[in-house]
């Protein structure tokens, strides 16, 4: 029998390992980033074991003198950094956010509009028969934005033809919803806010990869762009921790600071707000630094390997304008046994759906596509040549069907002069490195 002490030691020699795993690892999931060592402090603080219900000042709670300034900051750092009116920092993550954005703009049994999955579209957006966040836990009707397969974007014309269609039927979208977790190219929202608006709907634009990139002025600007809403994850290309955020326009404050409290949070996880407060300083001084050497790596990894073979989608536009870069690998098996391959080899990547996967009868677990992601390596420090070491190994595993540990090795090496976090303050304390208090 396991003792109580076996399994607390246990813990920790896991957490350990995983530590030791992701130093010598190539980290390429899109969703994902790394903390820098102060973002980590601010982690593990008291912070994260006090409630703080309501807004700053008007507080359910005691004891929140210092958790409300440092709320105060966060605020007003957000709303520098995305040129926003009004913020509300406190839905926990983006799957929050968007559930208050539900919340505060539509009624069950609205329609809805979104990209659907294999398109890009996120849970958040799914249909109740999916289990999706907006069907099954808002009841929204939704209805899917066609993507144009070529240009990997939201069809224009054929979505003014749809919301257009839907409104004869009397089933006009209360809300549409930008935004997905395929994300290589600005949405049009430009082009569509005003047919939306003419319908009486809401804007929204799900920004939880591209917060980062819009933070650092190298994507669109949603909310210029006629944005009525817009929700953040804190921690894709935005570096904090994992965390959420909602921006928008100081008319519509009361009803989303209601949907996010009493009707979403009632703990707001206050370590994270003093993660994503310390996260956007370091935005407002090294974000646009960041942002567009994200955006020369992913379009030097994505020529890299298309030189190397792999079927990168969007060539004729550069591959991609974000940090995301989506591969037809059906060339060379699937994207669920090309996924764990890579994993034995330390890269790792997540498999993924192409918008014509459903069709031709591929399924999630064995989709016809991978997706790789630049923020983290950028983070790193890796710029474009480093890319070309990336491209190969990638090649070595998936065309050559090189033995995985022989490229692990080699991917061990390579990491060696990776080690800290950049675009930080402070660097001292390793990226991965365990923080040990024992
Ligand atoms: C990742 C993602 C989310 C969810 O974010 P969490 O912070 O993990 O809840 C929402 N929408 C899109 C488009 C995403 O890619």
């Amino acid at each position: 029998m396991t003792s109580s002490r076996e399994y607390y030691a246990k813990s920790f020699d896991l957490l350990q390992q995983h530590h030791k795993w992701f130093q010598e690892a190539i980290p390429l999931i899109a969703s994902e980033n790394v903390p820098s060592p102060a973002v980590r402090e601010a982690l593990a603080t008291d912070f994260g074991n006090r409630y703080a219900e309501g807004w700053p000042g008007e507080r359910v709670y005691a004891g929140c003198r210092y958790i409300d300034e440092v709320e105060l900051v966060c605020i007003d750092l957000v709303k520098k950094l995305f040129g926003a009116e009004f913020v509300d920092v406190r839905p926990i993550s983006g799957v929050v956010a968007s559930l208050v954005v539900y919340t505060a703009f539509t009624e069950p049994g609205d329609v809805m509009m979104a990209l659907s999955i294999p398109c890009g579209g996120h849970i958040t957006m799914g249909k109740k028969k999916l289990g999706g966040t907006a069907g099954a836990v808002h009841g929204l009707s939704v209805e899917y934005l066609p993507l144009d397969y070529e240009e990997l974007n939201i069809d224009v014309d054929r979505t003014k033809k749809r919301i257009d269609k839907l409104t004869r039927e009397g089933r006009a979208p209360k809300l549409v919803a930008f935004g997905a977790s395929v994300f290589p190219f600005p949405h049009p929202v430009k082009e569509l806010a005003e047919t939306i608006h003419e319908v009486g709907a809401t804007v929204a634009y799900d920004a939880a990869h591209v917060a980062g990139l819009i933070a650092g002025g190298c994507f669109q600007d949603p909310l210029q762009e006629g944005a009525d809403a817009v929700t953040l994850s804190t921690h894709k290309t935005l570096f904090g921790p994992q965390h959420g955020g909602v921006l928008s326009w100081e008319k519509h404050a009361d009803k989303i600071k209601r949907a996010t409290f009493p009707g979403m949070v009632s703990n707001h996880h206050l370590h994270a707000l003093a993660g994503v407060t310390i996260a956007c300083a370091e935005m407002l001084e090294f974000g646009k630094e960041y942002t567009r050497q994200i955006i020369k790596n992913s379009k030097a990894l994505g020529q890299a390997l298309y030189e190397r073979g792999l079927g990168v989608l969007a060539e004729h536009k550069g591959f991609t304008e974000s940090h995301v870069l989506l591969i037809d690998i059906t060339k060379h098996g699937d994207g669920g046994s090309i996924e764990s391959e890579l994993e034995k080899a330390n890269i790792i990547i997540n498999r993924n759906l192409l918008p014509w996967d459903i069709k031709e009868g591929r399924h999630f677990m064995h989709p016809g596509g991978i997706r790789l992601g630049t923020s983290e390596i950028t983070r790193l420090g890796m710029k474009e040549s480093e890319m070309e070491e990336i491209a190969e190994f990638i090649k070595r595993v998936i065309i050559d069907k090189e033995a995985a540990e022989n490229v692990r090795n080699d991917v061990r090496d390579f990491r060696r002069d990776y080690e800290k976090v950049h675009y930080c303050f402070e660097n001292t304390t390793k990226a991965y490195e365990y923080v040990k208090i024992r």
